[in-house]
């Protein structure tokens, strides 16, 4: 028997009742269509739903045999799960607001020092990237145009009936390139079904050609035909057609631009700065720095990464993101931004309430009065609460019962200050097929969490560009806490909206 994931119901099994209501409220999300599948069509259709992928490049490496001349197919799920549509299309729309509200946060000194002052204190990966804002601000800007290439991922909530956002990411964004892979393996997967007429349900996904279309735009306001594009990746890239696609795109949009690829350490080595502060790197100049590294203290071996960080910060290529988009990305700003009347100092009235209805509740764990109230809320009901560091890239939040356990540890020392408190959000389940590589297909209680990309670019005075730009929609086994997709328990999906 499957639990009820949310707040307003107590009882029972839950695939037995048709849909939707309790309360009022969705639990329960029927699919696209009935389940479960009969086993003969889903033995033909599980196999070509796998060649699929594989053959549309929606794939990854094996994370524990790595072979850089092989591939398997990401995890995915075998049709698209349900999200309502009048929520996709509200956080659609407002996303160019978030675009702005991030880039202003960015620009925005003194907020960026009032909040962050207590957690470089005691992060010191946050304090290292502090470090280096405030070194090249004492220096001088030498490059002010930024690209933000940010996603906001949301669930739908039961109790509230609304998207909440879970949170902003603006460094190294991922599966922009995959999401739209994945629709069209959707696509495919209800045409072989034979339900054509459920296709008009799947919005259209440009959020490769979006991402894309932001890095070109970076691009052409450098100035420098000759000018490369420079990816900062990882040692070991799994992801690797999710970052391939985009340099194929950037081809397809912009054949004259090179993208370049090289992780923190080679930069360290090769990259050097002209006296006018162009970064150049085995003989390219580099117009834009796109990383998708550097959002996790594992990935700065030694001294010589964060050296080539810092001279990253200092060169006239526009970063995306610069330093202070990553550090305007942090959950402590997150929390900041969700005081009350916090974002009016950013956004119109009317702006900061359509934003303020997107977040859940967040609490300072500073050591004061509001932040003893919050340890005593957290112990009391830790089920209510996410413990979240200031990390990025999955896996280090506390749920639950440990909540208890690590904050019953820290709660009298200034440790605390490193995490904030969120509300834990309670989405609806529904029913999908989890497809693993060498796994049996199973029907499973699932949760989506949507992602919503934007691009934005300019600098402290104006903004250059600013777009929506394309979905993901990432899918988990409703009994983890987190469902990453390199670890199995979570996996690509893509949007089918119902009213
Ligand atoms: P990260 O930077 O590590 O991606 P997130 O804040 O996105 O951090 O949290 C990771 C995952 O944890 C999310 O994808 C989601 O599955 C889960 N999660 C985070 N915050 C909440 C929340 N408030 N309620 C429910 N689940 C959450
Ligand atoms: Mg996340």
């Amino acid at each position: 028997m499957a639990t009820c994931g949310s707040d307003c119901c107590s009882n029972g099994s839950i695939f037995d009742e048709k849909s939707i209501s309790c309360d009022k409220t969705t639990r329960v999300l029927e699919g696209c269509m009935p389940l479960p599948i009969p086993d003969d069509v889903l033995k033909e259709i599980v196999p070509k739903a796998k060649d699929f992928a594989l053959l549309h490049g929606a794939g990854m490496r094996y994370r524990d045999r790595y072979d850089a001349d092989k591939l398997e197919f990401a995890p995915f799920f075998l049709l698209p799960s349900a999200f309502p549509k009048r929520e996709f299309e509200r956080v659609v729309k407002i996303q160019p607001l978030i675009n702005i509200l991030m880039h202003r946060v960015a620009h925005d000194h003194e907020f960026l020092e009032s909040t962050l002052k207590n957690t470089v204190r005691v992060d010191s990966f946050t304090a290292r990237l502090w470090d280096i804002y405030t070194t090249v601000r004492k220096e001088g800007v030498t490059q002010s145009v930024t690209l933000g290439m940010f996603r906001c991922d949301y669930f739908f909530s039961v109790p509230c009936q609304c998207a909440q956002q879970v949170e902003i990411n603006t460094i190294a964004a991922s599966f922009g390139a995959l999401a739209t892979r994945i629709g069209l393996l959707h696509r495919y997967v209800l045409g072989e079904l034979r339900r054509p007429e459920l296709l008009h349900h799947l919005p259209e996904n440009g959020a490769l050609s979006g991402l894309c279309g932001g890095m070109v735009s970076a691009w052409k306001h450098y100035k420098n035909p000759k000018a490369v594009i420079l990816f900062v990746i990882e040692d070991i890239t799994y992801n690797i057609c999710d970052q391939r696609f985009h340099e194929y795109e950037i081809r397809r949009q912009r054949p004259d631009i090179h993208v370049i690829r090289r992780n923190l350490t080679e930069i360290s080595q090769r990259g050097t700065l002209t006296n006018d502060k162009r970064l150049i790197i085995d003989g390219d100049e580099v117009a834009v720095v796109y990383f998708r590294a550097g959002y996790e203290p594992g990935q700065y071996h030694t001294e010589a990464e964060w050296e080539a960080r810092l001279t990253i910060e200092r060169s006239k290529a526009i970063k995306c993101p610069s330093i202070q988009y990553h550090l305007a990305g942090t959950k402590k700003v997150q929390q900041e931004l969700a005081r009350p009347g916090m974002l009016k100092r950013f956004l119109s009235d009317s702006e900061a309430d359509h934003v303020r209805q997107l977040f859940t509740g967040l609490y300072t764990l500073d050591r004061d009065e509001e932040g003893d109230k919050a340890v005593k809320m957290a112990l009391e009901s830790p089920e209510r609460f996410v413990l979240k560091p200031q990390r990025e890239g999955g896996g280090n939040n506390v749920y639950g019962k440990e909540i208890k356990d690590v904050l019953e540890k820290i709660k009298d020392s200034v440790e605390r200050e490193a995490f904030i408190l969120m509300d834990r959000i309670r989405p609806p389940i529904q029913q999908n097929y989890l497809i693993r590589p060498h796994m049996p297909v199973s029907l499973a209680e699932v949760v989506s969490e949507l992602g919503i990309f934007g691009a934005v670019i300019g600098d402290d005075k104006d903004i250059l560009l600013n777009e929506y730009a394309g979905h993901m929609l990432r899918t988990k086994l409703s009994s983890v806490n987190e469902g990453g997709v390199a670890a199995g328990l979570g996996a690509l999906d893509s949007v089918f909206l119902f009213d």
